[in-house]
């Protein structure tokens, strides 16, 4: 049985705790989570090099606010927990956090559709409006085997600049935000364009154009638009469905 650690952490940190607890489950229930692999992370508040992350070996089903293992950037425990972290796989969120102050959440994700996109040469394509909506924060690091290194923090962050996103070739793909919520926003919008385009190419067929300006526009709006949409309207609700189904991310 988890023991909470409600009373020892600071309001701030419980808060993030349960924003990412909540993400896990969501990630859960889209069918977005990979077994126990991939990582969502989020920065503890006023505290700018400890972070939460899942505990490895907890399916994100079964993720708790509590569970939530706190580490420094160097991906060793600075809380105590009967949990690990999976030291390796914080190497990519340690180069986001470590890199951009505004960059609270890292969201990391291997889907069969971010990773199929991830294998196309051509990479994300304007098709549709969720794609022209991602694509202005959009950049792409190229696969160096199991980023297990140190060093390949710094393409990493080269890579993203001041995006928001990052589609890892042959691996998967990962966003960033101020918030739990925006990150968590930003990834089900950028998922949904790799679903789309994987569907319209077997679909067949030819595209329809889209006139540069208007993908322009598009581009414009869509950041305005996932920005607003993410923490005020999506998230409140994905919670109270959380809570619907099962409320003990909240323990
Ligand atoms: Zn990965």
């Amino acid at each position: 049985m988890q023991v909470t650690v409600h009373g020892g952490v600071s309001k701030h940190e419980w808060q993030a705790r349960l924003d990412l607890a909540a993400a896990y489950r969501a990630m859960a229930l889209y069918g977005w989570d990979d077994l126990v692999f991939t990582h969502l992370s989020a920065r503890v508040p006023g505290r700018g090099d400890h972070f939460l992350i899942n505990p490895y070996g907890m399916l994100f089903e079964e993720i708790t606010a509590s569970s939530l293992v706190k580490i420094d950037l160097n991906g060793d425990k600075v809380l105590n927990s009967p949990y690990e972290a999976n030291p390796a796989g914080f190497i990519i969120h340690s180069a986001i956090h470590g890199a951009r102050a505004d960059a609270a959440c890292v969201v990391h994700l291997q889907t069969t559709a971010g990773v199929a996109v991830s294998c196309q040469a051509s990479g994300l394509l304007p098709i549709s409006q969720q794609a022209m909506f991602v694509l202005p924060g959009l950049g792409y690091h190229d696969y160096e085997g199991v980023a297990i290194e140190p060093d390949e923090r710094q393409r990493l962050v080269d890579d993203l600049g001041g995006g928001h996103s990052l589609i890892l070739r042959n691996h998967g793909v990962l966003t960033c935000a101020q918030s739990v919520a925006d990150a968590f926003m930003l990834s089900y919008v950028l998922q949904r364009a790799c679903e789309i385009q994987l569907q319209a190419q077997a679909g067949g067929g030819h595209f329809a154009d889209v006139a540069p300006d208007v993908i322009g526009s598009v581009r414009r709006t869509g950041e305005h638009a996932m920005r607003d949409a993410g923490g005020s309207l999506v998230w409140p609700g994905l919670l109270r469905k959380l809570d619907r189904i099962d409320a003990s991310w909240r323990l």
